[in-house]
């Protein structure tokens, strides 16, 4: 199993995984169709399937013109509001492409509908790895907009913080650098959070992504995923699991409200002033 890790937008990221054997590949969250598929004719393989993380316009605009130019494709998710949707997915269902196995896990909290797709190869010595979209980040996770809480600690931390250690973490959007600077801010005493924070300046700087790590890493200095650690206990006040995370979302999104340069008002006036004003999209 090849994975193919490609940066479109300002920092998204869209997957191709390539079955090395059969030729067949698959492509998570598709937002630019025409780079995916200059990769796949220079990769020489067969793209028969899409996986879409969530609806949102960043993971899931380009669906339809993909459609359109690869007829029979097949687009699959677990939210009907993800554009060309095929077909739902239920939680656990397993999709298989050649020697890929894939196991689909309803990761709610971001959004509701939101899926993060768990592959292994069969026969083959390779960790497995999953596509967490905007569930789990890099050192981090995407912003609570739709779930409770409690919803998403059962998707961090009961579903995906149980897959085996060496799975590689494969995220929507390169908010590395961002997430571990607010690490440090709840654990300024980890030294896996320094650490990977000096390792994430330097990949910034070299401009090279920060994708994969492994999940087993990720334990070590994410806090979202160590809601049950007494120094994130100790940063948040609370001590429930779910209360532990939602006092961490919310810090996190005034921790970049903070860092923003200009306030909400000032940047819309910006807009508005060269033309740039156009329909909100959600990330
Ligand atoms: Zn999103």
């Amino acid at each position: 199993m090849k994975v193919k890790v490609i940066p479109v937008l300002e920092d998204n990221y869209m997957y191709l995984v390539i079955e090395e054997r059969t030729r067949e590949a698959v492509a998570v969250d598709v937002a630019v169709p025409k780079r995916l598929l200059e990769i796949v004719g220079r990769e020489g393989v067969s793209l028969t399937t899409v996986l879409t993380t969530h609806h949102h316009w960043d993971h899931a605009r380009g669906n339809a013109e993909l459609v359109r130019l690869l007829p029979g494709l097949v687009v699959l998710g677990a939210d009907e509001r993800i554009c060309a949707l095929t077909r739902r997915l239920a939680h656990g269902e397993e999709l298989r492409f050649g020697a890929i196995h894939v196991r689909c896990l309803l990761t709610p909290g971001h959004t509701l509908g939101h899926m993060s797709y768990f592959l292994w190869e069969e026969e083959c010595p390779d960790p497995p790895a999953v596509f967490s979209g905007d569930a789990l980040s890099m050192a981090g996770c995407g912003s609570r907009l739709e779930g409770t809480a409690q919803q998403m600690y059962q998707s961090l931390v009961e579903t995906l913080g149980t897959l085996p250690p060496e799975t590689k973490v494969f995220c929507g959007h390169e908010h590395t650098l961002g997430n571990l600077e607010f690490a440090q801010k709840v654990e300024p005493y980890n030294d896996h959070v320094k650490a990977k924070l000096s390792w994430a300046k330097q990949r910034d700087e070299d401009d090279v992504p920060t994708v994969p790590a492994t999940l087993g890493e990720e334990l070590l200095y994410n806090p979202f995923l160590r809601v049950a650690e007494e120094p994130v206990r100790e940063f948040t006040g609370k001590v429930a699991p779910a209360d532990v995370l939602d006092v961490l979302c919310r810090e996190r999104a005034s921790f970049e409200r903070a860092a923003e340069p200009l306030q909400p008002q000032a940047r819309a006036l910006l807009a508005l002033q060269w033309g740039l004003l156009s329909t909100p999209r959600q990330k």
